[in-house]
């Protein structure tokens, strides 16, 4: 089954003639430049193997700034001699021209040029999808505007692939390495999803319309007993997994772990790592397959980041590392003093880049959704920092206090001469509090909310750290003696940049003071995170290695601004439809009828106790007013954030104003809902929804 649904190279190899698929398999391993001549033959092979398998349609997949995918079917039907031909040409594989005026542009494409590209990525395989019956090649492809900037969440980060690529292998250079022609980052993302019943769904519009409950009272029960967490997988979930698995080996996507979350109602998936750019097509695909499979089942898998209160949110783990083309993971520690002082040039630069770059890579991992997240003790906070584990921490220190105290238990710590002691993986991490952890031969980011696109993230770490290796490139290529000079420099850079390593407790308060003493960056929240993206130091970052121009960057910021307001906009508008179309009526009708019930009682006798009805209908009363007064201050509050002109004053008035009001709302709403008998109340509870699956 695994892969069957996949243009894979194996197909290739029996499908293509031999110097066609040798020509390709350059491009796809080596970054070489497509051959043209080639599309043809493989647009053919492309076809007939899609057709065979009952295909009718094609369509360019692709990732515009929505952070979803999107495509647009052409069938293969082509006109002849009163019959029709199943035709695919090159230039239809190739390249493809989507009206793209009503995708998110920040500004880069205006509607009269509403013209956009896209282009084939035949670095990342095609694929079939079956839905309905219908069975579709889809082409994975960059997506850019008519004049050629980029409108989408892959080009940018097959730009920084490459940077990364350019400057890693300079450095391995440096270390005798002559066998490598090409470096690729790879990432393994573990992703946490929701799962409800699709009958208690469509009933709130509030998920429906935001991805996450706006009202809802906490059940008496929650998360507190961590008897979620790794449990026993029920039946109904277990069936709904094996069918998302089997769609995702198709597919050719190693879905490999599954289990349950900490939170009711909470799972996680987890796929083995590969190369960036098809890890993120597969991320895609994944997110695509949890939503999709679940409506089988009459479920509805959430993705937001935060769909319920007072249990955790979901997040996403984006394990990182870099790996060489002759077979090198360069952050796995070596056995011999040479391989020691390569993995440590290559973590040192990873300490630095995520230290110098911190706001950005807060940046990229900031969204309305996650805010409640980030900070909210279930999830890293806000503050960048590194986790390395006691061992390497050691090591650390050793470098930074140089030869005078270079033997202490790891040995001598003389860069290229001596040996680093064995770093058993269980011995670094199981810290799970930590932003960006060390995990034995791989960096863990732990910021990510769970309906991201990894790209944006790992666009940011692979540009930062070819920034970094470029640097210590250009420096040790210049040094005559590249031993000592190496040592200069991991000197340097550990004392430096020491600042942003911290193995405590990253949920503590007193992190956050330690922090705060060492001048780190604690953003609290999404307008003032993303200004991380455009400041002069990120837009030159990105610029010098060609991964966004200065107006791309820019164009990037609004659009994630823009997303921000509208998702607060939207969830204000929802909050005060829910409340004026379901919670006061249902508050009144029960309202009424604890009214009748004292009427109706003391028309029997006038001496019979209703005390418990009277004082029921004050409490109803009161908080009915108080729910009603809030939704009239958010829709006042919403007005006036709308009528702000500038969008950057607008976003954080949505977080400073809206944003508050819509908690006040909420809160008077989930203490209504708890006094009001359950056959009144028009929505279903958390109880239904986090334990009835
Ligand atoms: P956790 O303990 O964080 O739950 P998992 O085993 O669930 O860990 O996930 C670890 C992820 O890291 C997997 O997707 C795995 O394939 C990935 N991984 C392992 N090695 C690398 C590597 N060199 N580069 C990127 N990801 C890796
Ligand atoms: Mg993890």
């Amino acid at each position: 089954m695994f892969g069957q649904n996949v243009f894979n190279q194996t197909v290739m190899r029996e499908r293509l003639p031999k110097a066609v698929f040798k020509t390709l398999k350059k491009t796809i391993d080596e970054g070489l430049p497509l051959d043209p001549s080639i599309a043809d033959v493989v647009a053919t092979a492309m076809k007939e193997w899609a057709v065979e398998r009952g295909a009718t349609h094609f369509t360019h997949w692709f990732q515009p700034m929505t952070g979803i995918t999107a495509e647009k079917h052409d069938s293969f039907l082509s006109p002849s001699e009163g019959g029709a031909l199943m035709e695919f040409s090159g230039k239809e594989l190739v390249k493809g021209e989507p009206d793209a005026s009503s995708f998110p542009s920040g500004g880069l494409r205006a509607t009269f040029e509403a013209r956009g590209y896209t282009a084939w990525d035949c670095t990342s395989p095609a694929f079939l999808r079956e839905e309905a019956g219908v069975v579709t090649l889809c082409i994975p492809t960059a997506f850019c505007s008519y004049t050629g900037e980029v409108l989408d969440k892959k080009t940018p980060l097959l730009r920084s692939m490459e940077a990364l690529s350019t400057q890693a292998l300079r450095v391995l250079r440096l270390f005798g390495n002559t066998t490598a022609t090409r470096v690729i980052s790879t990432v393994g993302a573990e992703q946490e999803y929701f799962l409800v019943d699709k009958a208690f769904y469509d009933k709130r519009p509030d998920l429906m319309m935001a991805g996450r409950t706006l009202f809802g009272a906490m059940s008496s029960k929650g998360q507190e007993l961590e008897d979620h967490y790794f449990g026993t997988i029920k039946e109904r979930v277990l069936a709904y997994m094996k069918e998302v698995n089997e769609e995702l080996w198709k597919l050719g996507v190693t879905a490999k772990t599954q289990h349950n979350e900490v939170a009711p109602g909470q799972f996680e998936i987890a796929p083995i790592f590969e190369n960036t750019n098809i890890a993120t097509d597969h991320n895609q695909m994944v997110m695509e397959t949890l939503k999709k499979v679940a409506t089988r089942h009459g479920l509805v898998c959430l993705l937001h980041e935060k769909p319920f209160a007072g249990v955790n949110g979901s997040g996403k783990h984006n394990n990182w590392s870099m790996s060489s083309n002759d077979g090198q993971n360069l952050l796995e520690p070596g056995h011999t003093p040479h391989d020691n002082a390569q993995f440590l040039t290559f973590l040192m630069a990873t300490i630095k880049a995520v230290d110098t770059y911190a706001g950005l890579l807060r940046a990229t991992c900031a969204s309305a959704g996650n805010d409640h997240r980030l900070g909210a003790n279930e999830a890293p906070p806000a503050i960048m920092s590194i986790f390395l584990g006691d061992q390497l921490s050691d090591i650390l220190d050793q470098i930074v206090a140089g030869d005078e105290k270079s033997s202490t238990k790891a040995g001598e710590m003389k860069i290229g001469v001596s040996t680093l002691p064995a770093l058993p993986m269980d011995a670094t991490d199981r810290n799970r509090t930590s932003p960006f952890a060390f995990t034995g031969n791989k960096f863990e980011l732990r910021m990510l909310g769970s309906s991201f696109s990894i790209s944006g993230p790992n666009i940011v770490i692979n540009t930062i750290i070819a920034d970094v290796l470029q640097e210590f490139a250009d420096r040790l290529e210049k040094a005559t003696d590249c031993d000592a000079e190496l040592e200069k420099l991991l000197q340097e850079t550990a004392k430096k940049h020491q600042r942003v390593v911290f193995n405590g407790n990253n949920y503590s308060d007193e992190w956050v003071q330690e922090a705060k003493k060492r001048g780190l960056l604690n953003i609290p929240n999404t307008p003032e995170a993303q200004k991380q993206l455009i400041t002069k130091e990120a837009v030159a970052v990105f610029a010098k290695h060609k991964v966004f121009s200065e107006k791309e960057i820019h164009a990037r910021y609004e659009i994630v601004i823009e997303q921000y307001v509208k998702t607060l906009n939207i969830e204000a508008l929802t909050m005060i439809d829910m409340a004026n179309h379901s919670i006061i009526p249902a508050a009144m009708e029960y309202a009424t009828t604890v009214a009748s019930s004292i009427n109706a009682v003391t028309a029997v006798s006038a001496k019979l106790n209703v005390s418990a009805q009277k004082e029921l209908l004050e409490e109803l009363c009161d908080k009915l007013a108080a729910v009603s007064a809030e939704t009239k201050n958010l829709e006042k509050e919403l007005e006036a954030t709308l009528a702000i002109a500038d969008l950057d004053e607008q976003a954080a008035a949505f977080r400073a104003k809206v944003f508050t009001k819509m908690d006040d709302l909420r809160a008077n709403a989930d203490a209504l809902e708890k006094i009001i008998a359950a056959k009144y109340w028009p929505l279903p509870t958390y109880r239904e929804m986090l334990f009835q699956l």
